[in-house]
Order: C-alpha cells, then structure tokens, then sequence
C-alpha cells in the first residue's frame, strides 16, 4: 500500500468535533482509509491481464460521485428525540451529519459499493450513536421500544452480506420509522488479561490491530487475522462467524470465544467463562453468529496463545489444483501442524503473478529468471500450476520439525518449494489487495467474492460446479468471465473454498451481479455446499437460510428472535428472522 498524499475525493468534509472518531478518515466510498491505496507501479503486468481476461480498456470510467451532491434524505429523527438520545449518550455522540449517515449506510460488498460510489444512498442511519457503557444501550433498547425506532449494531462496517443496511420499508405506516446506527468505536478496551488461564476480556468495538497490539505487549495474540483485520471489530467477528488466515492453528473465532456477554432488548446473558460444560445446548455458540438480531454483544472472553518466537512462511508449487487439494488433506489429516495452508487455483496463481512487483535491479531480475528457469526445468507450466502459501508458527524448534513434515508431505503430492519470499510477500501485502478493488470499481469491473465450505470428498465437485456456474451466468450478462478460487481454511473433514469473480460491469451492475449470486449460490446449495463458511447471512444471503437449516430450524431461530427481541428493534431482515 502507498500513503496517498492527495485523497482521490477531495470535498470530503469531516464532522467538526473534539471527539475523535474514525469516520472522517475513511473512503466513504471504499475500502479503509483516505490517506492509503494500493500501489500499482512496478506492477506492469496486472493491467494487461485485466486487459486480456476482461476486454476493458484500463481507463477510469466509473469514478465514485461527489461527496456533496449525494442525494441523501433528511433525517427522521424529531427534535425532542434527538435531545433524548443526547441525554444519554452526550451531545457529540450523536450524529446526524452527512458523512455519518453515508458512512454507516452500508458495509463494503459490491452491491454496497456501487450503490454508495453513485450516490444511491435511499435509506441511510436517521442518527448514530457511540455508546461508551452498557447503560447507554439498555436506555436506548427502552427509547426504541416505546417511539418504534429501529436499531443497527455497527462495528467495523466490513460486512459483505447486507448486514447493516436500514430497513428499507415497504409498507407505508412504517416509512417514517428512524433508524439508529450504534457504532462501537467507542467500546474498544481491553478489560483483562488472564496469564495463567490464558484469556482475555475484550469490548466488542475493538479494531483488530489494536487488540492485537494490546496482546503481544503482554506476549500473547488472539491469531485472528481476517482480510478485514484493520477495520473490523471483535463484535463484528463473534456476530459473523469470521475466520482469520490463520484459523488452521488458531481456530475460527467461535473456538477462541470463551465467553460472551449480550445485551438484548429483554435483558443480559452473560456466559460462564468454562473451558466446557455439559449443560444444555450450547448457548453461547447460538448467540455467536446471530449477527446483531439478538442483541448487543458488549464484551467476550476469548482464549489467547503466547506470542510465536518462530514463523515459517512460503510458497509451494502444484502441478494441479487437486495435487494442491491433496496435500492439504495430507496436512490436515495427518494433524502435521501448520496454521496456514492456502491453495490458490492456476487462475489466482495467474493473477498473483501479474500482481507481483518487477525486479528494479538487474541483478534481481536474474535473481528472478534464474528462478523461474529452474522451476519450468522441474516441469511446472506457470499457466496450469497452483500456488500454495503455507505457514507454521511457534516455538522454533517445533517450527523446523513441521516445516520439514509439511515440505515432505507437499512434495509427496508434486509439490516445490518456492522459499520463504514468497512468504514474505504474501504476508507484506496481506490486507493489501481490498484497496485494489476501488481501482476496479473505477474502471467499470464488476468484482465480488464469495465463500462455502464442503467434506474432502465433495470439495472438487463444488469447486468445478461452482466455477462453472459463475462463468455462464457472467458470460449471460454479456461479459467476459474471470473466476478464480483459493482453499482457505481447511480441517480434517474438509476444506471452505473462497472465489473471486470479475467481469466487466452491464448497464445496471447490480442487476448483473444479483444474476451471477444467485446462480452461485444455486450452484454451492444444489452441490451441499454451505450457505457461508465465514462472511455470514446478513441479508444477501437470507432467502437460501431455510434451505440451509430447514424450515424448522428457521422457526427455531425466529423462536429465538421472538424471546430476545419481540418487538423487532434489531437489525430487521438480518437472516429473515422478522415474521411481521
Ligand atoms: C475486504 C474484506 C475482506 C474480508 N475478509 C474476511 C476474512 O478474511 N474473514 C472473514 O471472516 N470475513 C471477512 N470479511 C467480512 C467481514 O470483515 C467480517 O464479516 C467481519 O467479521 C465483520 O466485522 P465488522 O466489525 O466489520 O462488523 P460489521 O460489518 O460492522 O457488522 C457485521 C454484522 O455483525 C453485526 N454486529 C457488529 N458488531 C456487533 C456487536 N457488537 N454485537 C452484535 N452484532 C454486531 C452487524 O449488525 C452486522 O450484521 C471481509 C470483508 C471485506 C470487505
């Protein structure tokens, strides 16, 4: 990433205010932050792959509309109950201005995006509110219950499955009813840490690298490390489901939570911080994922580990994608111990490729021919061969006993190693490429991704039906496809497959991209994918909910919907749990 001396957008105009908060210093219109973007130069074969692939011509066709002619509708908000909402939480934690509202609008997926970058902004927050304790929620779940006002917890804003849109009313009697974002910015402490049980208690408005700064400082980490790691939050993550790139060693966030405490219009629960228990179902895994239509999750206690003295991270080399595919299973089924093994498709590895920087000394770029030379002498074609990042972490010895394990293994199924630089890089651009996505969007490419997860002896299927059904339904909306897909997280049973579809945009993209979702998530139901392996259901993914669960299991959620939250505040259309 680049620091970017001059914003792209330049009549943006924060809130004037003493208290800092992190709106006025993000894209409005993208990913992160104003001042960074993704460095392209010495990166000159990417464009002639998007080129290649795509057929658009580079140039910026489609930029984000001016920030002040964005046509966005007054806040419903009356008076009197602004003045009530800052009674309780203080008069600048209140903000009805228009970066606020566009800002907490939507989350970041492409349907978010484009509709955000034309200014489509139809029903955004009426006011949004920064709670600094749990009091100030239980006031406002009171306040909304008696004016019919709707609720959105909001944390990092990096939901890519309609998780925090205003509730568009259809019915005319509900029209005027506000809605009132909470955003947790304000809740992001770490409250304590536990060094022999190796916990620690968490508020859920935590931004990740903040929360792992606070960690390693007491020589631990919470392994966490999504895409979105630097702007979502622990409630964020509990809510959703999420899985970091290193969920292999460190386990998905429902394994590191310990224990949770919600807030719901009816009340508190606060889980017991057990290791386990034998007591009913599991309550506390029912409320991780019910993505803010239960209640506010305030704080959770989540089971850290000491900081790595080691880490080994590098490429690998397939011939294929099963050969890749194969060895993971290996990895896994043989528990042989790394944290991290992503297999990218010969697709991705393509564009990773083109991705990569130019060597800018000459004895680099025979560094890099030399390289490539003895890699085609071992028989890999770089159009067919799939790339493999894997990672170990640890204590050092345990390090070099599994890296060897893991190396023999890869080789056993084709695999070469491409060394550590590959590593290196990987982890250096890590939460790089979303800003990559904006210079897409700029230039009229529809890109999205989308995730699922199957059993080993179903993830070829799925991967093959699943490739199969986003190129036709691209290639039906006129466009030139572009699929590619890497294994992301795996087990000893299986593995989630996370895919990246791009083509150039139609004349009304989200029309395009809602033909292309819905015959992908055909594909992953009709091949027993899941619904989502980690983005979650928001409301993109709601209408394929009871397919997943059964009509059943739908009722028994909107059974739990109805004890938690009966008058319906929270976050409504969120897994189609409203039954009015
Ligand atoms: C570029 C990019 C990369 C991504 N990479 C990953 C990845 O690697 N792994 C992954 O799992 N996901 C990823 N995501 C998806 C997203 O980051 C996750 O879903 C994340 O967990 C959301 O956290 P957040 O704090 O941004 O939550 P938000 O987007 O603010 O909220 C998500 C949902 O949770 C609810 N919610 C938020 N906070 C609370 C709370 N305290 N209590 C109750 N409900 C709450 C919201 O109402 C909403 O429905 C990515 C998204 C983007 C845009």
């Amino acid at each position: 990433m680049t620091q970017d001396a001059t914003p792209p957008t330049s009549n943006l105009q924060p809130p004037t205010s003493n208290l800092q908060l992190p709106t006025s210093s993000l894209r409005w219109w993208g990913w992160g932050t104003l001042d960074q973007s993704y460095d392209l130069s010495h990166r000159p074969n990417f464009w002639p792959l998007v080129h290649d692939r795509l057929g658009v011509s580079g140039e910026v066709v489609s930029p984000p509309i001016e920030f002040d002619t964005i046509p966005l509708p007054d806040s419903h908000l009356p008076h009197p109950d602004l003045s009530d909402l800052r009674r309780i939480f203080g008069e600048e934690a209140v903000r009805v201005d228009r970066l606020s509202r566009v800002v907490h609008a939507y989350g970041k997926s492409f349907r978010d995006l484009i509709r955000i970058r034309r200014g489509e902004v139809t029903h955004p927050p009426d006011a949004v509110v920064y709670p600094t304790d749990e009091a100030q929620i239980v006031a406002l779940f009171v306040l909304a219950a008696q004016k019919h006002w709707h609720i959105i917890p909001f944390g990092g804003g990096s939901s890519v499955t309609g998780g925090l849109e205003p509730f568009a009313p259809r019915d005319a009697l509900r029209i005027n009813q506000p809605t009132i974002t909470l955003d947790f910015a304000r809740l992001n402490r770490v409250v304590s840490i536990d060094q022999t049980s190796h916990t620690a208690t968490v508020q859920c408005g935590m931004l990740g690298p903040d929360l792992e700064a606070a960690l390693n400082a007491s020589g631990f980490t919470l392994g966490h490390f999504p895409q979105s790691f630097e702007f979502s939050t622990l409630g964020g993550w509990i809510a959703t489901r999420s899985a970091g790139q290193t969920s292999i060693g460190y386990g998905k966030i429902e394994e590191m939570v310990e224990r949770m405490r919600l807030i719901s219009p009816r009340g508190a629960i606060d889980i017991k911080p057990l290791p386990a228990s034998a007591t009913g179902p599991n309550l506390l895994q029912l409320l991780v994922g019910s993505e803010g239509a239960f209640g506010v999750i305030t704080e959770a206690t989540l089971r850290i580990k000491p900081l790595p003295a080691a880490r080994d991270y590098r490429g690998m080399l397939f011939h294929s994608f099963a050969d890749g595919v194969d060895a993971i299973r290996e990895l896994m089924q043989r528990e042989i111990g790394v944290v991290m093994a992503r297999l990218s498709d010969s697709n991705e590895t393509g564009a990773s490729l083109a991705l990569s920087r130019a060597p800018t000394t000459r004895s680099a770029r025979l560094r890099l021919r030399a390289g490539q030379w003895l890699i085609g002498r071992r028989g890999y074609d770089f159009a067919s061969s799939c790339l493999m990042v894997i990672g170990t972490e640890g204590e050092t010895d345990r390090v070099e006993k599994i890296k060897k394990a893991a190396l023999e293994a890869c080789q056993s199924h084709g695999g070469t190693n491409l060394g550590s630089s590959v590593g290196r890089s990987w982890l250096r651009e890590r939460y790089a490429l979303p800003y990559l996505r904006d210079d897409l969007l700029d230039r009229g490419i529809m890109i999205d991704t989308l995730e699922t997860a199957t059993t080993w002896s179903n993830l070829l299927d799925l991967y093959g039906a699943l490739t199969r059904a986003l190129e036709d339904a691209i290639a039906a909306t006129g466009s030139k496809p572009f699929v590619m897909t890497h294994v992301s997280h795996a087990y000893h049973d299986g593995a989630s497959l996370y895919t990246t579809f791009l083509g150039a945009q139609a004349s009304d993209p989200i029309a395009q991209w809602w033909s292309v979702k819905r015959a992908a998530t055909e594909a992953i139901m009709a091949q027993d994918g899941a619904l989502s392996h980690h983005h979650g259901i928001g409301r993109d993914h709601a209408a394929w909910l009871a397919r997943e669960h059964g009509e059943l299991g739908l009722e028994a959620f909107r059974a739990l919907k109805a004890t938690f939250d009966p008058d319906g505040l929270l976050n409504r259309g969120v897994m189609n749990l409203d039954t009015d």
